[in-house]
């Protein structure tokens, strides 16, 4: 098992590795092609023929039925990307178990800091998406002392911790409707269509299209955002149900809010979140809580296993990054 102070030592000589792998942006998009057409043949986005032509590194491809341009990575993982040399760096790091801290990855990859920011929490948004009952549920307000930035979910002239305060005010203000009072607050009109449909009887997409009488394209962004907050599950197969409450998840641990604050393995948490990120906002602690989970339980996280669940996982767009909300009680792994 590694040790969080050892996450600095390497990350030049992983670089150098990275470098002579894929040396340019068109190395990249051929690995990146590579990645998302391994198993099933790109399709014309018009006509969807499989049959089209494509130079080597272009990020769009020419269908050879109808002569029309298809971009390899629309509506997935690298949608929208603009350096894919970047974003296969990010996990390149990660699964060499490598820790780089934003800025010297902005500075080494000479791409914009927010850009930086933008792909780890990408990524961190779909490990989130694989939490499951292993996982303990921890309050925010244990993270008291590493929250210390502003989000735009801060109070004006208040000090970050407030948004525990307000995140827990909203959980406990009408105790028999937690899941409904979140949601009050944080989801659009069409999520609460569907998470009102949604109960403990797994449904598939089409299912829902029709109890909810909204199209395929709605469901599917709305159940991926309802996934993300945490307010649905997805099974293996593809079907959703409505997650048990998180309050549940503490008792069936049988830990209290109590315990977890003597629980010994919650500082090595809050250390990693503390040394890797100087410091974080409560509105993104599931991301640092979701990363530190990747980082340590490497019999979950084994190697392959990210990129398959990105793959997977799809598109995740700015403003649904900019949307997330961590839960009041954040997900999380205790080594
Ligand atoms: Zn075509």
């Amino acid at each position: 098992m590694k040790n969080c102070d050892d996450f600095d030592s390497d990350y030049l000589s992983a670089w150098e590795t990275f470098a002579e792998v894929v040396p340019s942006e068109k190395h990249a998009v051929e690995i990146v092609y590579k990645i998302l057409y391994r198993d099933k043949p790109l399709r014309c986005f018009y006509c969807r023929s499989i049959h089209h032509s494509r130079v080597f590194g272009s990020r769009s491809s020419k269908c050879m039925a109808c002569s029309k341009k298809t971009w390899i990575t629309s509506g997935t993982f690298f949608h929208k990307a603009k350096c894919l040399r970047s974003v296969l760096a990010a996990f390149w790091f990660l699964e060499s178990r490598v820790y780089i801290n934003p800025f010297r990855f902005h500075k080494l990859l000479d791409i914009g800091y927010a850009a930086a920011i933008l792909i780890f929490k990408k990524i961190s948004m779909a490990i989130y998406s694989q939490t499951d009952q292993s996982l303990f549920s921890i309050p925010s307000s244990e993270f008291r002392e590493v929250i210390c930035r502003r989000s735009i979910q801060t109070r004006a002239l208040e000090h970050p911790v407030s948004e525990i305060q307000d995140s827990y005010d909203l959980l406990s203000s009408k105790p028999d409707q937690i899941e409904d009072t979140v949601i009050v607050d944080t989801l659009s009109e069409k999520e609460q269509k569907i998470y009102d449909v949604l109960s403990d009887q797994p449904q598939n997409v089409d299912l829902i299209c029709f109890n909810t009488e909204l199209p395929a394209s709605v469901v599917s962004a709305s159940l991926v955002m309802l996934e993300l907050s945490g307010h649905a599950h997805l099974l293996p197969g593809g079907c959703y149900i409505r997650p048990p409450s998180s309050n549940q998840n503490i008792f069936e641990h049988g830990h209290s809010e109590h315990s977890l604050l003597e629980d010994s393995r919650t500082p090595k948490l809050l250390n990693f979140i503390e040394q890797r990120f100087r410091g974080v906002s409560r509105k993104y602690l599931q991301n640092y809580a979701s990363l530190f989970w990747f980082y340590f339980d490497l019999s979950c996280w084994y190697p392959g296993r990210l990129l398959d669940v990105c793959k997977t996982f799809g598109k995740i767009s700015g403003s649904q990054v900019s949307a997330f909300l961590s839960p009041y009680q954040i997900r999380a792994y205790l080594v």
